[in-house]
């Protein structure tokens, strides 16, 4: 298995987060996760988590020049060297040109990216069980609505971009957790 710089592409509540842990503890590289470092940054009061906290429980989009910046610094630690899981950015067609160009400057550049496709009706059923059991703030039905318009205007025309670069692998997200990370297994090994 030759591919290690990977990005997870999919609606909210596809699978990509749990995908993304499981993926990156086989390949032993970094889960880099936007949503993850912006809860921490809301939880710790940084100036970033105060200006994203807001955003992030209407389900809107933090701004293109915040996410860049956090996802260019963790990328350009050591451990993302040997290669990322991507997961949750980029979201807009400007991070994925802003990926592109840190990539590029570190003489890298994307592997593929994986796109879990589910219905929406069981992504809904899906994130809505998840508001139960983990309680996020940006969990909550009107949120989930307004987070997957927000996918389909701002990240699905992500699918279009990698695809004419040839990075595109899609991974069917339904089923158990053990059959979709078997799928994911098998788009990376590819034909
Ligand atoms: P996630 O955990 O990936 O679903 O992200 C949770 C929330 O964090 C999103 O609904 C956005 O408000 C924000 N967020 C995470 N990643 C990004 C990104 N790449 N661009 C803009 N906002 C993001």
């Amino acid at each position: 298995m030759t591919h290690t710089r990977i990005m997870l592409l999919g609606a909210p509540g596809a699978g990509k987060g749990t995908q993304a842990a499981l993926l990156a503890d086989k390949l032993g590289i970094p889960h880099i996760s936007t949503g993850d470092m912006l809860r921490a940054a809301v939880v710790a009061e940084t100036p970033v988590g105060l200006e994203a906290k807001a955003v992030m429980e209407a389900g809107k989009l933090v701004s293109d020049e915040i996410v860049i910046a956090i996802a260019g610094e963790r990328l350009a630690e050591e451990d993302a060297g040997k290669g990322f899981i991507l997961d949750g950015f980029p979201r807009t067609l400007a991070q994925a040109e802003a990926l592109e160009g840190v990539l590029a400057r570190i003489g890298s550049g994307l592997d593929c990216c994986l796109a879990f496709t589910v219905d929406s009706e069981e992504v809904v059923q899906r994130l809505l069980k998840r508001a139960e059991i983990e309680g996020r703030a940006d969990d909550n039905e009107e949120t989930i609505r307004e987070r997957m318009r927000v996918y389909d205007d701002m990240t699905a025309p992500l699918l279009a971009h990698y695809e004419k670069r040839g990075l595109l692998v899609e991974v069917p997200g339904r089923g158990t957790i053990e059959e979709v990370s078997e799928a994911t297994i098998g788009a990376l090994a590819g034909p």
